[in-house]
């Protein structure tokens, strides 16, 4: 975790300090010094938010801590915004440039197992039915870090030309039924306030290679949907199908023509894709044919360009195929959240910020991920960096198991 303070450090100095830093490599003795000093409060932090993990819209008590401590370094607070989100204002001691930096603060409905002396034992609700909550996406030391970054810049507040933005944010895990995600509310919100920001940085903790960070120009997180699909078909008994239209069997072509939509449609290199069906639902005895199947499923894409020719050919294909066997199909196809595509000028900028403080090897090139961040709506509205880690030991989200071995979650 040190690394990223350092890195939000290097951004925030660099960017509003121009001057001052081009020459700089590394951080010097004093910063260095606030940074080991801030670091055992920010390893107190992080366990005290991963103990107490909030979903999504419901981070009441995260909110309380990050807004009395950012209070207790003299920014300019505002609570309430996006319902629980935060931000704190810090003005520079001389005129210069305005950046945001983000942090995601909500958890996930997932269980936590293990021993560790910090697990989570906090339950809510989720979807109507009584779950365990956890930190499983690391969100817990994105607050952390970005509360130890802003007690080492609020302490030189003086040498800063500019502002910067501190955003915490709510519920990046997903949009409400019907809502908005966090960013998106945000925005809606007037998050920025009376300042807009030239660049906002973002980035997620990724639980490998510690103390290295990945930084790729262009899309580095995937563009995620929802798609929900209603099969309609012909209820009749399973000894006579020919008498109705068998509903499971159309989903089962259908689910199998998807996967040629990646494979055989989409330019490989130029649009990867990734279609998944996640649930499938019908039937309710052993030899009757249902009427209906409930399918949902999740769409995976890098390249904005191709969204609505993939929308196209997934509707076509899933329509016709139905239709093939007199079937008819409903599709809905819901946004989640678009592609995290970073500015490559801005990335190089960030980049050199990044390698002044963490050396050159330890700042990585990589491959973009199909996992998706709603930071990507920051990006809509400025121009913004996202940056994480590569190779994830054992997958991103819902890592109840792997994550309490993870180096990460016992810094
Ligand atoms: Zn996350």
């Amino acid at each position: 975790m040190k690394h990223f303070t350092k890195f939000a450090l290097a951004v925030a100095l660099v960017l509003a300090a121009p001057a001052h830093a081009q020459t700089q490599t590394g951080f010097s003795p004093s910063v260095e010094s606030s940074i080991q000093t801030v670091l055992p409060r920010m390893i107190t932090w992080r366990r005290d938010f991963h103990q107490n993990p909030e979903l999504s819209y419901e981070e009441v008590r995260t909110a309380r801590v990050v807004a009395a401590h950012l209070r207790s370094l003299r920014l300019e607070v505002r609570t309430g915004v996006a319902q629980t989100g935060v931000v704190g204002v810090l003005r520079g001691g001389r005129p210069g440039p305005v950046i945001a930096l983000r942090a995601d603060m909500d958890a996930l409905p997932v269980t936590e197992e293990g021993d560790l002396p910090f697990r989570s034992r906090a339950r809510g609700h989720y979807n109507g039915q009584d779950v365990g909550i956890m930190h499983a996406c690391g969100h817990d030391t994105h607050v952390a870090i970005l509360m130890a970054a802003a007690s080492v810049l609020a302490a030189r507040r003086e040498e800063i030309a500019g502002s910067i933005i501190f955003v915490f944010q709510p519920s990046e895990e997903g949009a409400p039924p019907g809502g908005l995600g966090g960013a998106r509310r945000m925005l809606a919100e007037n998050v920025f306030g009376d300042l807009q920001p030239e660049a906002i940085f973002g980035m997620h903790a990724w639980p490998s290679d510690s103390g290295t960070i990945t930084m790729i120009p262009g899309p580095t997180m995937a563009g995620s949907d929802r798609i929900d699909i209603t099969i309609t078909g012909s209820q009749t008994h399973g000894a006579q199908p020919h008498a109705g239209i068998d509903p499971i069997v159309v989903s089962s072509q259908i689910i199998n023509a998807l996967q040629t939509i990646p494979s055989r449609q989409m330019d490989a290199v130029r649009s990867p894709v990734i279609v998944t069906i996640g649930m499938i639902q019908g039937g309710v005895r052993y030899n009757i044919i249902p009427q209906t199947v409930q399918m949902q499923g999740t769409i995976r894409y890098l390249n904005p360009e191709t969204r609505e020719d993939l929308y196209a050919r997934i509707r076509r294909t899933i329509n016709e195929t139905a239709a093939a066997s007199g079937a008819s199909a409903e599709v809905t196809i819901s946004e989640n959240a678009i592609p995290t595509v970073n500015p490559p000028e801005l990335l190089a900028r960030a980049r050199t910020a990044a390698i002044g403080a963490l050396g050159e090897n330890a700042v990585r090139n990589g491959y973009p991920v199909m996992p998706a961040e709603d930071f990507a709506y920051f990006q809509q509205a400025v121009p913004g960096v996202f940056f994480l880690r590569r190779e994830p030991a054992r997958g991103f989200h819902c890592r109840s198991r792997a994550e309490p071995q993870s180096a990460l979650l016992r810094a």
